[in-house]
């Protein structure tokens, strides 16, 4: 166990020597285990965030432990040049997840599978439907992540700034409008990109309706429906990737965050058609697919599997969103719940996320507060009834008060 001074001592070397990109809390995780984060002093929080919705099996699961240490101590890297059995074996399992007649290409982060397809579709817009189509939509309020191609994906405006100039060839069209849709996907439009559940944005669920009209929309005008799965990917939702709960399967996905439990990694998922764009040379990673992040994505989505936790992320969120719903008619604080599985999110009436979410973590939960009015709950998706309980209660608290 540490000291205050320890910490003292971590936040300011941090201060000192770190680049200002996040704004952290005075707090230093040291231990997880499942739901629960340790921090220096031994003092116990409830993870309602997961990371940003990466750790969907909970801290420290041992399956992922073990089948890293043992990669670990026979080969960590290899270059993309050789064959790696479990990428050729996670990749198999990705396109079975996907429903089949797919590649994957593996990257290491969201923002890069978001990179690599832009590049893809732009490939793929050239060779199948001419030279001029290049043009990439995608949705208002949307996250891609923040490489200049990925940022420039994203549909807001704030995150932008300072950092022009921009990609050329992207436009943004508000989300959950099909007549836009119409307008927007133009001659020129290779690909429309959609997450299935704006998660940095918000937690704002697609409509059916909307997923349906981009799938029928993108088939009559020869565009491409990419879905970013990054963050709604692996049971999150219920199903392996949110499209299916909506019955829409798109032309490419985009994989990162709960795929190796915590580890970095991405990847896309394309049909055969459009994946035969790329040929040798067109795209690569140092890193993207090496043993050890694709032993660890084989683990977790083999324990996630056995776990059941797609069904079990269904019933326990579907008991927090009717708790949140609850609270929002006893205490007048919640104007809005909102999601899908262990994906929520709530709108405050009186704003102050940030001051709730504060006031959760001094009372040992993490919550993630987004923008001045909006909470967002990610829990590992081995969370409880139990757990979910304990923030109601601790909320109820708080917004009371608030
Ligand atoms: N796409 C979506 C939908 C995301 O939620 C995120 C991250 O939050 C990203 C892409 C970027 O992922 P990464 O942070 O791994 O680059």
């Amino acid at each position: 166990m540490s000291t205050a001074d320890d910490l003292a001592a971590v936040i300011t070397l941090d201060e000192t020597f770190v680049m200002r990109t996040y704004a952290r809390k005075p707090v230093m995780f040291v231990r997880g285990d499942g739901m629960r984060l340790y921090d220096d002093g031994g003092r116990s929080y409830l993870d309602f965030v997961s990371g940003i919705g990466a750790v969907n099996l909970g801290h420290a699961h041992p399956a992922v432990t073990r089948a890293v240490c043992e990669q670990m101590s026979r080969l960590v890297h290899v270059s993309n040049l050789f064959h790696v059995e479990h990428r050729a074996r996670l990749a198999e399992r990705l396109v079975g997840l996907f429903g089949g007649a797919a590649r994957v290409f593996f990257a290491n982060s969201g923002a890069e599978a978001i990179e690599g397809v832009i590049k893809l579709a732009r490939r793929w817009g050239r060779l199948v439907r001419g030279e001029g189509c290049t043009t990439i939509v995608t949705a208002e309020r949307s996250f891609h992540g923040r490489t200049l191609g990925a940022l420039t994906a994203t549909g807001q405006a704030s995150k932008q700034q300072y950092f022009e100039p921009l990609v050329p060839g992207f436009r943004h069209v508000p989300f959950n409008d099909a007549d836009a849709l119409d307008a927007a996907l133009t001659e020129d439009v290779c690909a429309l990109i959609l997450e299935p559940i704006q998660g940095e944005g918000g937690v704002f669920p697609a409509t059916e309706e909307y997923l349906h009209a981009a799938r029928q929309v993108c088939d009559e005008r020869g565009v491409l429906l990419v879905l970013d799965e990054v963050q709604t990917g692996f049971y999150r939702t219920g199903t392996a990737f949110a499209h299916q709960g909506y019955g829409v399967r798109p032309d490419v996905m985009t994989l990162a965050k709960g795929m190796a439990n915590g580890l970095p990694v991405g990847a896309i998922v394309a049909r055969d058609e459009v994946a035969a764009a790329f040929q040798p040379g067109d795209h690569g990673s140092t890193f993207g697919g090496g043993p050890v992040i694709c032993a660890a994505a084989l683990a977790t989505i083999d324990a996630l599997e056995r776990e059941r936790l797609g069904e079990h992320a269904v019933a326990v969120g579907e008991y927090l969103a009717e708790g949140l719903t609850g609270l929002a008619r006893d205490t007048g604080a919640i104007l809005e719940v909102r999601g899908r599985g262990l994906m929520v999110g709530v709108t405050l009436a009186r704003g102050e996320a940030k001051h709730v979410a504060a006031a959760a973590l001094e009372r040992g939960v993490v919550l993630n507060d987004i923008g001045e009015d909006i909470l967002r709950f990610l829990p590992p998706l081995v969370c409880s009834t139990v757990e979910v309980d304990a923030l109601l209660s601790i909320l109820s608290d708080v917004l009371g008060g608030a």
